[in-house]
């Protein structure tokens, strides 16, 4: 489904990725582990393109978008752009939700806005995927009316609505109260068991360990190591993921 192949990147001088493959069949679900700064934003937000790659390729549904400085894109190429980042649903550390727009009308608003849906269809989907989420009973609240969990939840919501092939999510608990971790976990969980395509960057390695179908472990921009959840977790090889996950434990 998804093919990240060769992927480079740098600011200015500064090479954050040096050639990383990560690959994802439908269904699978690979974790990205490292240290701050090792580079684990940067390809997340590379697969969307909401950081320009450097040199290499994504590849989604066998389509291939290849890293072209932006003004160098053609109209069709911008068009293909489009088109990614509506098949690709993020889900970010900081919630980010229209903060002048009820959860309804955040769940809504890109169906409505970017998938020409009618607002009746669009509240009909919302409602379902706000109940996916638990918060039938919180439709009609503000962001800043809702819990960090609840806010996070209502993006896991809104990222659903555009009914993504992949499901990107960077850090979607390294922003909560420890009590509310859980509930966003537990929903992530359930998208899990449905079987939805998933890359995630998380501190949860327990999380981790329960649902990935592989482990990446980013060091430095280069993938150190990688696996089974129970090989990279249990039995690292090297010595800079012993030492990570000495610090997580
Ligand atoms: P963290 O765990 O702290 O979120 P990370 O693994 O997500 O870290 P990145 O955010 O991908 O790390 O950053 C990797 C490196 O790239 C860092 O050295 C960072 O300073 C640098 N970097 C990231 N974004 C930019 C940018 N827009 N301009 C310049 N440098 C950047
Ligand atoms: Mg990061």
């Amino acid at each position: 489904l998804l093919e990240v192949r060769n992927l480079r990147k740098s600011f200015g001088s500064l090479e954050v990725l040096k050639g990383v493959n990560i690959a994802a069949a439908k269904g699978d679900i690979v974790t990205l582990i490292g240290s701050s700064g090792s580079g684990k934003s940067t390809l997340i937000r590379c697969i969307n393109f909401l950081e320009e790659p450097t040199q290499g390729e994504i590849v989604l549904d066998g389509v291939v978008y290849s890293a072209i400085p932006l003004r160098r894109r053609s109209r069709r190429q911008n068009a293909d752009l489009v088109y990614l980042r509506r098949k690709v649903g993020m889900v970010f550390q900081s919630f980010n939700l229209w903060p002048h727009r009820s959860a309804i009308e955040n769940v809504m608003e890109g169906p409505v806005q970017v998938l020409g849906v009618s607002k009746k269809e669009a509240r009909e989907n919302a409602l379902g995927y706000l109940e996916k989420v638990g918060l039938s009973d919180r439709i009609d609240y503000y962001p800043s009316q809702l819990s960090g969990g609840q806010q996070q939840r209502v993006a896991i919501a809104r990222a659903l609505a555009m009914e993504p092939a992949i499901l990107l999510f960077d850090e979607p608990t390294s922003a909560l109260d420890p009590e509310l971790v859980g509930e966003v976990l537990r929903v992530m969980q359930n998208l899990a068991s449905e079987g939805r395509t998933m890359i995630i960057v998380t501190h949860e390695m327990q999380f981790a360990l329960e649902v990935s179908s592989e482990v990446v472990f980013l060091s430095k921009g280069n993938i150190e190591e990688r696996g089974s959840p129970s090989d990279v977790l249990k039995s690292p090889k090297s010595e800079a993921l012993a030492s990570f996950l000495q610090r997580y434990r």
